[in-house]
């Protein structure tokens, strides 16, 4: 599952967060809350069964648009998306209702390419999917670190 096929291009759906400054101007004052959008929707739309990444990107976007009166937050972005999908960042036991999760090939990561360490830092894994991941998009996590941070911080105020 998760090879560099399960990514969405980070340029194209930097560009459709961007067009939603229209709608939440908010995010017209604020660069960073673009970019950590972006990449948690990366994280987010790694397609499933039924849809592609591209059609779960277009139905969050648009349930973005047409629930939020304003710009709410990353959590609520995933809330939104677990309202239809199951976050792929969740272990599949906490949705019994879903059946079992597909077969997996690497037991260290869940087929992630990443995990947590015990100082909870992500790291990358060392399987075949991370490999080619990480040949893919080599500054992947340390992007899902920086918005670990940001989470982090905001929980803090
Ligand atoms: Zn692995």
């Amino acid at each position: 599952m998760a090879d560099t096929e399960s990514l969405l291009d980070p340029a194209m759906v930097y560009s459709l967060v961007a067009e939603l400054k229209g709608v939440f101007p908010k995010l017209r004052d604020h660069p960073a809350l673009v970019r950590s959008t972006t990449l948690e929707i990366i994280d987010l739309c790694q397609g499933d069964k039924n849809w592609t990444r591209e059609q779960q990107l277009h139905w969050l976007l648009d349930a973005m648009r047409r629930k939020w009166r304003r710009w709410q937050s990353i959590p609520a972005i995933v809330e939104l998306f677990e309202t239809r999908f199951r976050d792929p960042r969740k272990p599949a036991t906490t949705y019994p209702g879903l059946g079992p999760k597909p077969s997996i090939d690497c037991e260290r990561c869940s087929d992630n390419t990443h995990f947590q360490n015990e100082s909870r830092e992500i790291v990358w894994c060392s399987c075949e999917a991370a490999i080619r991941m990480r040949a893919q998009c080599p500054d992947y996590v340390d992007m899902l670190n920086r918005i670990n941070k940001m989470r982090a911080s905001s929980k803090k105020k």
